[in-house]
């Protein structure tokens, strides 16, 4: 949609979108195409931190599953999401990409990744992109709220700075590992201003468990390979990662909005844990109870099950002595070992967030109906999905959506006046 200005007597407006993540750069990029002067402000020396970081260990950018199953990621917050996404899909996120000279193939479990994995070749191509367009950058301005006249207010190196905008998209993310940038201050703000928002809370997150000194001593930062876990009626397979202070990883992350609510819930979560995913339990008891003569039960573990170090130590941290030498309850064991998780690792260390503005708070251009003009979009707005491409899909997708939005609003008749 290209920007027509609502009459005569409207100058060329001007909008300020506040943080350069995915979610604000798609804003800026949305706006910029249809003619928008787009001032893009970020607290950092330089965006797209956490977008980087997400490159880092295989840039996983969308999914390419079915659509009605890629929808149902998104949980209780799906029928938010699902407008977002359908406006701009998982394909249109792909083609996106292929526009920017950056080709995309899908991996294992039909997750999409850029064709070298990594996010700085692509957000540099977008960066000069969004600058050939106008858009106009400002590192290191933290937005820091309105002042009485309904201005923005900037924290810069040079003082404060106060700037006037016909509308605002605001994409400053949620609050995990806000040594990115996005740190959540962002909640009191808004908050203030009486705009509902849900507590930010960690999302694909590791877990405490009470491990003994010696167990922590000497497996923290060993991976524990090939198993399953299971909570409810969930099981997934993987690799996760034993630490200092419990669980954590891909496999944790899987079922991590569950455990956590779990934990809320009751004040722990018990996860099971299969350390031979692959054996049928029959198979398990058969080697136990195969009698192991002169040999201790470390090394008759060893040699019939394949059963060493951290794996065959988490038996021992879980069981008694009297326990382990019950061979039924150790085959038991071994497939569904039980780990008592005991907290959430904090916020800061999560993948990302859940929780953040409600989507009652907006309207379906995700623009916040106390605050006609201000967009939000990102990761910011109250929906989480587990790792896989969809936390970046969403955040595009809504980014995009408030990009729309703006142009929309500025189509219509307002006074003229700052926010
Ligand atoms: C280690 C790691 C790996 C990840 N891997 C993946 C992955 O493979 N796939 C996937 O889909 N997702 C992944 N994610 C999640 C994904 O990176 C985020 O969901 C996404 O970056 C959120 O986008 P956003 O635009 O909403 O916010 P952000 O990317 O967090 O950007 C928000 C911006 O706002 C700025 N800001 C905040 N407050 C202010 C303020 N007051 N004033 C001015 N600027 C401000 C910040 O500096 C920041 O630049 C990963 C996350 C992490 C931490």
């Amino acid at each position: 949609m290209n920007y027509h200005p609502a009459s005569p007597l409207h100058t060329a407006p001007v909008v300020a979108v506040i943080g350069g993540g995915p979610a604000g750069l798609m804003a800026a990029e949305v706006l910029a195409q249809a003619g928008v002067r787009v001032d893009l402000y970020d607290a950092m020396p330089s965006v797209g931190r956490k977008f980087l970081m997400a490159g880092k260990g295989g840039m996983n950018i969308t999914h390419a599953e079915p659509f009605d199953v890629f929808l149902t990621r998104y949980g209780t917050q799906r029928n938010r999401i699902e407008p977002l996404l359908r406006a701009f899909p998982p394909e249109a996120l792909r083609e996106w990409i292929h526009g920017l000279g950056i080709a995309t193939f899908v991996g294992t479990s039909s997750r999409v990744f850029p064709s070298d994995m990594k996010a700085a070749p692509l957000l540099r191509a977008w960066l000069h992109r969004l600058r050939e367009s106008g858009v106009r950058f400002h590192a290191r301005h933290r937005w820091c709220g309105w002042d009485e006249q309904g201005a923005l207010r900037f924290d810069t190196p040079d003082g404060q700075r106060i700037v006037h905008a016909d509308a605002v998209v605001l994409a400053l993310g949620g609050g995990s590992w806000p040594q990115l940038g996005s740190d959540g201050a962002w909640v009191s703000l808004l908050a203030q201003r009486g705009i509902a928002i849900a507590p930010l809370r960690p999302s694909n997150c590791g877990f405490d468990v009470r491990w003994s000194a010696h167990f922590r001593e000497r497996f923290a930062g060993e991976p524990l390979k090939s198993v399953a876990a299971s909570f409810g009626d969930v099981r997934k397979q993987g690799e996760c990662l034993v630490t200092e202070h419990g669980i954590e990883g891909g496999l944790i992350y899987a079922l991590s909005a569950a455990l956590r609510d779990e934990i809320e819930r009751s004040g722990s979560a018990i996860l099971h844990l299969d350390l031979l995913p692959d054996w049928p339990l029959q198979r398990v008891q058969t080697e136990v109870s195969h009698p192991r003569g002169a040999h201790s039960l470390s090394s008759h573990l060893q040699s019939r099950l394949g059963l060493k170090g951290v794996k065959a130590n988490l038996l021992r941290e879980a069981l008694s002595a009297e326990q382990m030498h019950d061979t039924a309850l150790l085959a038991r064991a071994i497939k569904a070992l039980p780990l008592r998780l005991v907290a959430a690792r904090p916020l800061g260390e999560a993948i990302s967030s859940a929780g953040g503005v409600t989507f009652e708070a907006a309207d379906e251009h995700l623009m916040l109906r106390k605050m006609p003009g201000v967009f939000c979009a990102g990761e910011m707005l109250d929906w989480e999905a587990p790792t896989g491409g969809y936390l970046l899909s969403a955040c595009f997708a809504s980014g995009h959506a408030a990009g729309n939005g703006v142009l929309e609003w500025l189509q219509q008749p307002r006074p003229a006046q700052g926010l």
